[in-house]
């Protein structure tokens, strides 16, 4: 038995995790070590990498040098080039931050997604272990946004030019809202947590349904997130159980296009929002089946197409840094 370490590295808008990520070289499986958090410097790129660096020396002070590291990035990137080409969340636009990692903590980087680091962490450490032969998956990271990942024959699909998986930008509606990517009608802008949740305050506010969501956020509406409407759903609130029930119908509606698209024999979901998955995954459910070749049905049963589709709600937290060990076990090792 052989074990290898390296640095997995996840920069989120507000936190910067860095954790050990060991890698048993007989079984092929991945354990995150430890993770530590920092706070992530917003619009100074200087600054963030000046922290890892630190941070960086500590761990390699206790675990001797390690000389490959994986980072994730919330932010549009360009796998190929290892460029950060938009991340609105850090206020960073074209920054060669491979190049620029390298060059600070004398290491071999590989820059990738935030969104498809997690694909490859949950892939890896809880569906293929559960599933055994799976090599294809589409992933889904439920939160304020709307982040993806695909896994196509055993690996993340990068796409040209590399920067796929941006699945919360699928079009919903020709004439809907604009979206952070600058589109109209994405995905994300009924389901990303910031819109679903902006929708609810705003029925609340103009039709003034009966629901414990009052009380929940001490009649301040500014209060109410996903997880209020989940503990409303928990309590039996029929007008929380009818918003997940939408928000069922409306991520059921572009997942049968992913399904249509790359019929995988798995989708996953991850991210706060997924808490909530019993009282949505039903509707989701009910949906893709409604979408995915209606024609193919017979009587009450789903399409063939679709009748051994997993659905898998991801366990684990930090799997952005456990990815980002992953990516750099699979690139450099
Ligand atoms: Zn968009």
């Amino acid at each position: 038995m052989s074990t290898k370490y390296v640095l997995g590295i996840d920069i989120g808008g507000t936190e910067t995790k860095i954790g050990v990520v060991k890698y048993d070289t007989s079984t092929k499986s991945y354990a995150l070590q430890e993770c530590f958090i920092l706070t992530t410097v917003k619009g100074n790129v200087g600054l963030t990498i000046e922290n890892i660096r630190r941070t960086v020396n500590e761990i390699c002070s206790r675990y001797g040098k390690l000389t490959h590291c994986g980072v994730g990035v919330a932010a549009l990137i360009n796998f190929r080039d290892g460029v950060v080409v938009n991340g609105p969340n850090l206020g960073w636009v074209n920054i060669n931050l491979r190049s620029k990692l390298e060059q600070e903590l004398k290491l071999n980087v590989i820059i990738d997604n935030d969104a498809n680091l997690s694909t490859l962490a949950i892939y890896h450490h809880e569906v293929k272990k559960k599933y055994k032969k799976v090599d294809s998956m589409v992933c889904l990271t439920l939160g304020t946004g709307i982040g993806g990942g695909i896994i196509l024959n055993g690996d993340l699909f990068h796409g040209n030019p590399y920067s796929a998986a941006e699945l919360g930008h699928i079009t919903m509606n020709i004439d809907g809202g604009i979206c952070g990517c600058g589109n109209t009608g994405c995905i994300e802008r009924y389901v990303g947590a910031r819109w679903f949740i902006a929708e609810i305050i705003k029925e609340l506010k103009i039709d003034k349904p009966k629901t414990v969501i009052y009380e929940l956020v001490e009649n301040n509406l500014n209060n109410l997130t996903p997880k209020i409407l989940y503990l409303a759903a928990e309590k039996g609130d029929k007008y929380a159980l009818v918003q997940w029930q939408r928000y069922g119908k409306l991520l059921g509606i572009g997942i049968s296009t992913l399904v249509n698209i790359f019929s995988p024999e798995v989708i996953a979901f991850t991210g706060g929002v997924s808490l909530a998955h019993k009282y949505f995954l039903p509707y989701l459910k009910k949906e893709v089946e409604r979408r995915v070749w209606p024609v193919l049905r017979k009587k009450n049963n789903p399409s063939p197409l679709i009748k051994d589709l997993k659905y898998h709600i991801a366990a684990g937290q930090n799997y952005g840094v456990l990815g980002a060990g992953i990516l750099a076990v699979r690139t450099f090792l």
